[in-house]
C-alpha cells in the first residue's frame, strides 16, 4: 500500500519512496520474519539473513543517513532521510535499529572525532560487505534510565558511578567493565561507540565517548539474548578487561561537551526512533485494513461494522499525525546538527517525536491485533510480530516514561527559549 503524502513530494521524492518501499517489502520484511523465528545463536552466524540484509542496506547507503553530504554522506534532503527511515521501520524495527546503531560510533566520530578516527569513518562509509558494523554501548547492569536522567538532573551525584571505567596510561585509554545484555548488534558488531566513566570521576557525567574496536585484546561478549520483541536484531553483553585504545579514539574527550554531546546525540536517535515507530505503526494499520476488507463476519466484511470502521479511523489518525510531527522534528534537528553545525537542536521536541510515535505505535499495533481476533495471536500473522516489536519499543532507547520525564525537565527549564540552552547543560557539569 502506498500512502497519500500531505507534503507535496517532488517526483524524485516519490520515486525514492516507492523504491525504498519495494526494497523493504521484498528484502527487509521477509528476512525479518525469518530472523524472528530463529534461535538467538543462529541469528548471529555468518550465514544468517541478518548479514545479507545489512550488506544490501549498506550498498544502498542507508548506514550513512546521519552523515552530511559535505562529510561524504548521501546527497539527500532532510525529508528524504525521513522517508527512508519510516520505510525501514515499516519493514522491520529490528533491522532498522541495526542499521541505526551501526552508524552511531562512526557518525559521531565524523561530527567531532580526530583525524585518525576519520580514516576509520571513511573505511566504514565505503564498506558494503559489513566488514565494519557499529553498536552503541550505553546501558549497564546497574544503569539503564540513569544515563538519560543524568543529562538534566541538578543532583547528578545521586546516580552513582558507572560500571565501565577508563583511565589514561601514556597515550592510551585503558577500559574495564561491563555493558548490559541489551546492547543492540553487540554480538555481531566490529566497533562500539562506548560511554565510559572516568576512573577517578564521581558520577556518570564525568566520562568520555570513545570508539572501541571489538577485536581488541580484553574484549569479550555474552551470548545473544532471547527477547520477546525486536528479535531480528541480536543483542548481548560486552565485557572489557583492561582494553587499550589510542588516546584519539576518544571521539568526545572528558569535558563539558560530554553533556551537550549526549543530549544532541539523543536528539538524533530520538528522531530516528520516531520515524521507525511511525513505520511500524503504519505497517500494523495497513495489515488491519487489508484483513478487515477481506474477513467476513455477521454476513459482511469487517470494514462494514461500525466498531471496526472507527477503529481503522483511530489508527489512521494516529499514524498520520505522528508522521508529520516526527518529520518536522527530524528536519529541524538535522538542520541544526548536520547543516548548521550549531548543536542546538531542541531536546524537548526531539524526545516528543520519539515518545509520541512510540506510544502510538503500541496503541495502533494493539488495536490492529484486535481487528484480527484470534488470528492476530497466531504466529502465522505478521501482526503478532509487530505487536511484540511495538512492546519492545516502549523500552528501547529509553523507556517512554523516562524520556517524557527528561523532556519535561527541558520544557520547564527552557520553554520560552527559542533554542536549546547549551550554557545550562555546561553549568550542570562543573566538574566534567
Ligand atoms: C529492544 C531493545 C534494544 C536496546 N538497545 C540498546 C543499545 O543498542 N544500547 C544500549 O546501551 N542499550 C540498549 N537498550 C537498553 C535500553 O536503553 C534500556 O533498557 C532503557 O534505557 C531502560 O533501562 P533499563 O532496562 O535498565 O530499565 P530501568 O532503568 O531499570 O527502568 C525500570 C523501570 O523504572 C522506570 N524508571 C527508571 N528510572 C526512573 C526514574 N529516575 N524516574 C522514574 N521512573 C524511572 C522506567 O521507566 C522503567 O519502567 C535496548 C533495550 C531494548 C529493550
Amino acid at each position: 500500500m502506498s500512502y497519500l503524502d500531505l507534503d507535496e513530494l517532488s517526483e524524485e521524492d516519490e520515486l525514492l519512496k516507492s523504491e525504498v518501499h519495494r526494497f523493504v517489502e521484498e528484502v527487509v520484511r521477509p528476512a525479518s520474519v525469518k530472523l524472528d523465528k530463529m534461535a538467538p545463536e543462529e541469528r548471529v552466524k555468518p550465514s544468517s539473513p541478518y548479514f545479507k540484509v545489512l550488506k544490501e542496506m549498506k550498498k544502498l547507503g542507508y548506514h550513512k543517513l546521519h552523515i552530511s553530504p559535505n562529510l561524504g554522506g548521501p546527497s539527500l534532503t532532510h525529508l528524504q532521510r525521513y522517508i527512508i527511515m519510516e520505510e525501514l521501520g515499516w519493514g522491520s524495527l529490528g533491522l532498522a535499529t541495526a542499521i541505526g546503531v551501526d552508524s552511531i560510533p562512526f557518525s559521531s566520530a565524523a561530527l567531532i572525532g580526530s583525524e585518525k578516527l576519520m580514516e576509520l569513518v571513511s573505511a566504514w562509509m565505503n564498506d558494503t560487505e559489513c566488514n565494519f558494523h557499529g553498536c552503541w554501548g550505553v546501558t549497564e547492569p546497574e544503569h539503564g534510565s540513569d544515563y538519560l536522567m543524568i543529562i538534566r538532573d541538578e543532583d547528578y551525584l545521586k546516580f552513582g558511578k558507572g560500571n565501565v571505567k577508563a583511565k589514561k596510561e601514556g597515550g592510551e585509554w585503558v577500559i574495564s567493565g561491563q555493558k548490559s545484555a541489551w546492547v543492540s548488534a553487540a554480538p555481531v558488531a566490529t566497533h562500539c561507540g562506548l560511554h565510559v566513566q572516568l576512573e577517578e570521576g564521581k558520577s556518570l557525567a564525568e566520562g568520555l565517548f570513545c570508539i572501541v574496536p571489538l577485536d581488541a585484546e580484553g574484549v569479550s561478549r555474552g551470548k545473544p539474548v532471547d527477547m520477546l520483541g525486536m528479535r531480528d536484531c541480536p543483542q548481548g553483553e560486552l565485557f572489557f578487561n583492561d582494553v587499550r585504545i589510542p588516546e584519539d579514539y576518544a571521539a568526545v574527550p572528558p569535558g563539558a561537551f560530554y553533556g551537550i554531546f549526549a543530549d544532541q546525540l539523543l536528539c538524533l536517535t530520538s528522531c530516528a526512533m520516531g520515524a521507525f515507530s511511525v513505520g511500524l505503526a503504519r505497517a500494523a494499520f495497513e495489515e488491519a485494513l487489508r484483513y478487515a476488507r477481506q474477513r467476513v463476519q455477521g454476513g459482511a466484511p469487517l470494514v462494514k461494522h461500525k466498531n471496526i470502521k472507527l477503529s481503522l479511523y483511530r489508527m489512521f489518525e494516529k499514524v498520520e499525525s505522528a508522521r508529520y510531527y516526527v518529520r518536522k522534528a527530524m528536519e529541524y534537528t538535522h538542520r541544526k546538527i548536520f547543516e548548521k553545525g550549531t548543536f542546538d537542536a531542541s531536546p524537548r521536541h526531539a524526545r516528543m517525536a520519539q515518545v509520541y510515535a512510540k506510544r502510538i505505535a503500541y496503541e495502533v499495533a494493539d488495536e490492529a491485533l484486535q481487528v484480527f481476533g484470534a488470528y492476530g495471536l497466531s504466529k502465522e500473522m505478521i501482526i503478532e510480530k509487530l505487536f511484540r516489536d511495538a512492546r519492545a519499543l516502549q523500552i528501547e532507547d529509553g523507556t517512554i516514561e523516562v524520556l517524557s520525564l527528561e523532556a519535561a525537565d527541558d520544557v520547564i527549564e527552557s520553554y520560552e527559549k527559542k533554542y536549546y540552552d547549551a550554557d545550562l547543560i555546561a553549568r550542570r557539569y562543573p566538574e566534567a
